[in-house]
């Protein structure tokens, strides 16, 4: 899983996470995760920098993404392991499954809907549940009414496919 870090802290910290992705995703998913130059990113000091040593080596013209996790936020909301993983599968998932463009709007619940095809859906619905009930100053109530609908989609089972433009 080397090739979702560029930076040594990111590696070190994440480290449980990075296993866990490994065991339950498959060789394709991963497959995928690489091919789209995915890299994490472990915010836990008072500033950071994206610098381009955060970049793999790129072919002209192909981008990398670089996802971003809040250490402090990750913390406060007390996120399991299992938990962690499905808010980087989310991120990742805003980069893999894109909305067509008259449902931008939707991009989160497309981003939730890449997290269930990779089976992590009970995390997320847990880790947003915990985000809302967390007393960060920041959530409005209509953030919290959103990420209330996105639980729900998450843990619908006859939800239908939210299917966009799923990275290669
Ligand atoms: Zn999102």
């Amino acid at each position: 899983m080397e090739f979702l870090f560029s930076d040594g802290s990111s590696r070190v910290l994440l480290q449980g996470e990075a296993a866990l992705m490994e065991h339950h995703l498959s060789e394709e998913q991963l497959k995928v995760i690489k091919n789209n130059n995915i890299i994490i990113l472990y915010v836990c000091s008072p500033g950071s920098r994206i610098g381009k040593f955060l970049f793999p080596e790129t072919k002209t013209g192909y981008h990398a993404n670089i996802v971003i996790l809040d250490h402090t936020i990750c913390k406060h909301c007390c996120f399991s392991v299992d938990e962690k993983v499905a808010v980087i599968l989310h991120e990742i998932g805003h980069l893999l499954n894109i909305p067509p463009s008259e449902k931008k709007e939707l991009s989160d619940f497309y981003a939730d809907y890449y997290v269930k095809t990779v089976g992590f859906k009970a995390s997320l619905a847990n880790s947003l549940k915990k985000y809302i009930s967390s007393d960060l100053p920041f959530i409005s109530l209509e953030m919290k009414t959103e990420i209330d609908q996105r639980i729900e989609a998450l843990l619908d089972p006859n939800q239908s496919p939210l299917k966009g433009n799923i990275g290669q």
